[in-house]
This record gives C-alpha cells, sequence and structure tokens, in this order.
C-alpha cells in the first residue's frame, strides 16, 4: 500500500508522475529506447529539455530578462556558484541573511570570494523566525535569503526590499505559490521538493547581471557558458529534467501556481490548526513565519516520542521525525501531498 510520504526531500511527486517516469524507463514515447540511453542532444531529448524550460517560463511567468537552466550539483553547487558568479573580485561584498543551516552554508561558501556581511540572522532563537526590520546595505553585489528554512519550518511571507541584486535559495518552496521573478537576479532550488528528482537543479537568472567581477570562472561554474550551452555544456540529469517536466505539465493542468497555493494553504492550515488545539502539541514558529511546506512541531510530553512514531508508522505515514537539530517532528506537506494524507496525520494525532 502507498504509503502518506512526508519526507522533507527526496520527497513526494504525483502518482501520475511516477507512472509516465516508469514507463519512459522502459520504452520513451514508443522509440523502442529508454529515456536513459538516448543522447542528451537527440531531437527527443533537446523537445524534453526545450518543453521543460516553457514551461517553467509560463507556470512562474519568467520574464524575457531572465535565462531558466537544469544544472547538476545540487542547490549547494549553487551556495558557490552565485558567489562566484556575482561577487566582484576587487572589493567584492555580498550581504546574507540567516534563517538556518542552509543559508549558513550559503554565507559561509560566499566568504572564499569576498567580504560578506551577516545583515540579520535568528540564531538567538535557534532560527524560529524570520529576521524583519533590519538594513541592508547598498553597496554589496547581491543580497541572499533562503525563501523556505526546510530544517526550522519558517518561511519569508514578504521577500527583502532592496536595490541590490537579490538571490534566493528556493529549495523548499518553489512553485508553491506564484512568485514575481522579476525582483529576483538569481532564484535557485534542488528538484526534489517541489520540481522532481534529485539530479537537477533549476536555475532561473537575469542576464544582465553577469559577466561583471572581473574574476576568471571555472567553465562548469560560468552561468554564462551553461547559457550558451542552453545547459547543455555537459551531459545534463537527463531522467531528472525529464520527470520534471512532466511534473510540470501536471501543475499546469492543476491549473498553476494560484491553484497549488490555495491547496497549500488549506493543506497547512488544517495541520496548524491542529497543533494548535492539541494539548499534546505545540509549534514554536513565529506564528507568522509559519512554512506552509515544512510544519515542524513538538510533544509536550517528548517522552512520548517513540509511541507517536509507533502510531503514526501503524498508520501509514512516514518520514515525520524532526530533523536532529530541532527534535520533534516534522511533516512536509509539498505540492503533491493529498489533503487526504495531512487528514491521516490530523487524525492519528487526534486519537494519541
Ligand atoms: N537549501 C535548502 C532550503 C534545502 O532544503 C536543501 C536540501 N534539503 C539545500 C539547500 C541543499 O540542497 P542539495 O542537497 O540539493 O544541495
Amino acid at each position: 500500500m502507498k504509503k502518506h510520504n512526508f519526507s522533507a526531500g527526496p520527497s513526494i511527486l504525483p502518482q501520475e508522475v511516477f507512472q509516465k517516469a516508469s514507463q519512459a524507463i522502459l520504452d520513451f514515447d514508443n522509440t523502442g529506447l529508454s529515456l536513459i540511453e538516448i543522447s542528451h542532444r537527440s531531437k527527443e531529448f533537446v523537445a524534453v529539455y526545450d518543453k521543460a524550460v516553457a514551461l517553467v517560463k509560463e507556470i512562474l511567468n519568467v520574464p524575457a530578462t531572465h535565462e531558466v537552466l537544469f544544472l547538476q550539483g545540487g542547490a549547494s553547487t549553487q551556495f558557490l556558484m552565485t558567489a562566484i558568479n556575482l561577487m566582484k573580485v576587487d572589493g567584492g561584498k555580498s550581504a546574507y541573511i540567516n534563517t538556518g543551516a542552509w543559508s549558513n552554508k550559503a554565507l559561509k561558501e560566499a566568504k572564499n570570494f569576498g567580504e560578506v556581511v551577516e545583515v540579520a540572522s535568528s540564531a538567538d532563537t535557534n532560527h524560529n523566525y524570520i529576521p524583519k526590520g533590519y538594513q541592508i546595505p547598498t553597496d554589496v553585489d547581491y543580497v541572499h535569503f533562503t525563501s523556505n528554512n526546510t530544517i526550522f519550518g519558517t518561511q519569508f511571507k514578504n521577500y527583502p526590499e532592496t536595490d541590490a541584486v537579490l538571490v534566493a535559495d528556493m529549495s523548499s518552496d518553489i512553485f508553491s505559490k506564484p512568485v514575481d521573478v522579476s525582483k529576483f537576479g538569481i532564484i535557485y532550488a534542488g528538484a526534489q521538493k517541489n520540481l522532481g528528482p534529485a539530479g537537477a537543479t533549476l536555475v532561473i537568472i537575469k542576464k544582465d547581471i553577469l559577466g561583471n567581477t572581473g574574476r576568471t570562472i571555472p567553465s562548469m561554474l560560468d552561468y554564462q557558458i551553461h547559457i550558451k550551452g542552453e545547459s547543455m555544456f555537459n551531459t545534463p540529469p537527463v531522467f531528472a529534467i525529464y520527470v520534471s517536466m512532466l511534473n510540470l505539465e501536471y501543475m499546469k493542468a492543476q491549473g498553476g501556481l494560484e491553484a497549488i497555493s490555495q491547496k497549500n494553504e488549506e493543506k497547512a492550515a488544517l495541520l496548524y490548526n491542529e497543533i494548535d488545539n492539541n494539548p499534546s502539541f505545540v509549534n514554536n514558529v513565529a506564528k507568522e513565519d509559519r512554512s506552509l511546506m515544512n510544519v515542524v512541531f513538538l510533544l509536550n510530553d517528548d517522552s512520548k516520542d517513540a509511541d507517536f512514531l509507533a502510531a503514526c508508522t501503524a498508520a501509514g505515514i512516514s518520514n515525520v521525525k524532526g530533523h536532529r537539530s530541532v527534535g520533534g517532528f516534522r511533516a512536509s506537506i509539498y505540492n503533491a501531498m493529498p489533503i487526504e494524507s495531512v487528514q491521516a496525520l490530523v487524525d492519528v494525532m487526534k486519537k494519541f
């Protein structure tokens, strides 16, 4: 029986996407060949790639000023690619908002390439809120933030206001709601939450911010080279791109991001409502900053953690254990998570 999978990533995708993807492994579009045994430069795969890029542009309403890339190396490689492509070799300076483990890792990578100013941090309370009211210096090459904090269950509801180039790690909330892409210099996201399987990294980049650093950038890390090669400077992650394309088609058929966002709001409300009204559970995140994707919660009596996990397992619920740095529980309720699965978890909580 299919489990209710609350994994933080890699994570649930629509069942229909899994089915089509498994078929393409055996025989891709009646070609007599598997999708994963054909050249990335074949007309069949180039059509898949073009469709994936076109769907990203359509669904996210990407303006003509921006390019869409599918790269490898995960969001973690973007931590350094953003810095090496944007920070000037002489007097380079960037600003980071530190909202947890992932933004901290991004910040650490940037330090290899220039001065990094931590303009705000939520470290004082183990990252249970999104900082507000901070000043962003005007003389920076870019400002970086993590839109949704997968581990700590916080999410920016309003993006930082700045005239500087804005860079966002949207790994865990991209495609969960509409975003004004025109405000961003770079948006990047590992595919393995709302987009597709692990292995592809989506990068949306404003072309005119590139080429201004005065530094030599190794080819594989140079956005301009990947733009010129249309993500085929080297062999792209063909299967991950194909499955992402299928999932983008699915998103479009669902009515796009307005419709998806509404469903995500409903699912999150159902779960937070139970946490807030059930005396056994607590969520310590500032209410206005609660993530709609990763819902973290604790049992008031943590000696019962193992019992709760056992009750979840018995109900076919998997992957609700919290990240080791936070403890407790985390239910990741990405786009593909049906509200019935959220209800199944709520039912276990009610009974517990
Ligand atoms: N940023 C965020 C917000 C994440 O959630 C993750 C992974 N869960 C990463 C970055 C790292 O991504 P990757 O493993 O693709 O490098």
